[in-house]
């Protein structure tokens, strides 16, 4: 192995595209490590007898054994490892928060930097994908059926758990393709939506019956799926996929998207590729995305990567309070996004055909902390000014959608509109039925949505060997 020529308290770099080359296609950003990387980087784990990274992994993955493997190159034993917890390792090594989670404990953090965890959980991932056939393992059939509302990860999760130990389960999933946020929200050079696909593939060779345009409170009812069409519990997993708006003057002018909207108009209905899709939508010459979250800096990268000339990031409290992870930040100032920190819109702009041509904004400065614990913006009085804009994304955040609550005798929600469920076992109010991810919680990660749905899995098999014996 050649020798790092960095210190050993650095990560080992992984190589990516090109800032100005990447700015301009959909492709993957990273490339991942090479084997020789990935022996680096995993040799540099202190193989803790108490691992400290272990207690930041929200579904519990051996971190430290399936990197001891990784060490002595046994990457499909380190693959093996990683899926004994975690059913979409290349998804989580690409999209986790890990500098929150894993690599925050990480105890050479302390001095230098942490293990790459992601990075080396990504290597073991794609490199078993790559391998193909895996071999399917199904318990003996339980002679019971469960539905499973919303094919993202908490749904895709519960599912896989659910057919593994032997249930015949069936995903009713609204869109024409299942994956939830991993399909619509998160772009094509973020994560490829191959993967996303192929992990759902394993899915279907579990068996599990994916049934897409469907949507659960209009098409079929719970009440349905318990009483006439034989399912013995229902899991919902809908996530939180309704557009929060600012409220403010103009906002109904063409050229005003919810980030919801303009990504899964690009992603899943592949506007970018047009003509090939046939499918508008319009990114316009100087875009500005209000918010500084995941979802705004891929909304602004996406918008750069269809050809606007500027893009402006405009949120009104400062950098310390964005809520993007750092990495997704770097690679959008790398890529030219310019960002406008304590800047708020008051009023959209429009001309006599209601098209946008710009947003009149407010300076802010930081006061008092506000309920969400961060300083409150305030307007700086006589700061007004215009940004001229033809595009404005808002990326406010999402709340859970009323659909299928409110087509739900019985399922109880809180005021914001997620549905009320038992943290240990996402038992809901309503008997047979179980919720788990952005649903309940509200907009949050992929990983707590994911654990959500093993949690539940275990919990409708117990509830359904209760009810109905073994
Ligand atoms: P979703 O992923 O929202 O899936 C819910 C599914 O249910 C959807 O497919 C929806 O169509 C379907 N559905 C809804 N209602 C019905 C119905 N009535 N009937 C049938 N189907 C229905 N998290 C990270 O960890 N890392 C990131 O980098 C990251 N980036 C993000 C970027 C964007 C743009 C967005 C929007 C979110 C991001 N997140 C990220 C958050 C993460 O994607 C979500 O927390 C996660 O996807 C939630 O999973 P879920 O299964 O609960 O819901
Ligand atoms: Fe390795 Fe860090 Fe985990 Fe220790 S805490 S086992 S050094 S990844």
């Amino acid at each position: 192995m050649a020798e790092r020529k960095d210190d050993q308290w650095t990560k080992v770099p992984m190589q990516e595209q090109d800032p100005k080359e990447r700015a301009k296609n959909f492709d993957e950003v990273p490339y991942g490590y090479t084997e020789e990387e990935m022996l680096q980087e995993a040799n540099r784990c202190l193989s803790c007898k108490v691992p400290q990274c272990e207690k930041g992994c929200p579904v519990d993955v051996p971190i430290k054994d399936f990197i001891d493997e990784l060490k002595e190159n046994n990457v499909a034993e380190a693959a093996n490892i990683i899926k004994s917890q975690n059913s979409l390792p290349a998804i989580c090594g690409r999209v986790c928060p890990q500098e929150e989670q894993c690599e925050l404990e990480c105890v050479v953090g302390k001095r230098g930097e942490p293990i790459a965890i992601g990075r080396l959980e990504r290597y073991a991932a794609d490199w078993a994908m790559q391998q193909g056939e895996e071999e399917v393992k199904r318990a003996e059939p339980r002679g019971h059926s469960v539905a499973v509302v919303g094919g993202g990860p908490a749904g895709l999760t519960a599912a896989g758990d659910l057919a593994r130990m032997g249930y015949d389960v069936t995903v009713y999933e609204g869109l024409h393709l299942a994956g939830g946020v991993l399909t619509y929200g998160i772009p094509e050079f973020r994560l490829p939506k191959a993967i996303v696909q192929e992990e759902i593939g394993k899915l279907r060779d579990l068996n599990v019956d994916i049934q897409t345009n469907v949507i659960v409170g209009k098409t079929v009812m719970i009440d349905e799926l318990l009483n006439e069409m034989g399912f013995s519990a229902v899991f919902v997993g809908a996530g939180a996929g309704l557009p929060m708006f600012v409220g403010i003057e103009g906002e109904n002018n063409l050229g005003v998207y919810s980030a919801n909207e303009f990504l899964t108009r690009l992603n899943l209905m592949k506007a970018y590729k047009f003509p090939e899709y046939d499918t508008p939508v319009k990114v316009g010459d100087k875009v500005a995305v209000i918010g500084a979250g995941n979802t705004a800096m891929d909304a602004a990268r996406t918008a750069l990567r269809c050809g606007a000339s500027e893009v402006n990031i405009v949120y009104r409290r400062s950098q310390k309070e964005m809520t993007a992870r750092e990495e997704e930040y770097h690679h959008a100032v790398e890529e030219g996004i310019k960002f406008n920190w304590l800047t708020n819109p008051v009023e959209f702009l429009g001309d006599e055909n209601n098209w946008l041509y710009g947003m009149r904004c407010v300076e802010m400065e930081l006061g008092e902390p506000d309920d969400s614990g961060r300083a409150r913006p305030v307007p700086i009085e006589g700061s007004e000014f215009e940004m001229e804009t033809d595009v404005a994304v808002l990326a406010l955040g999402t709340n859970p959608n009323p659909v299928v609550p409110s087509a739900t005798p019985g399922l109880e929600t809180e005021d914001w509109g997620g549905i009320i469920a038992d943290e240990e076992t996402g038992e809901t109010t309503r008997e047979g039925v179980f919720a788990g991810g952005d649903v309940v919680t509200g907009a949050a990660t992929v990983i707590l949505a994911m654990g959500a749905g093993k949690t539940a899995a275990t919990a409708i098999d117990e509830y359904i060997r209760d009810k109905y014996g073994e």
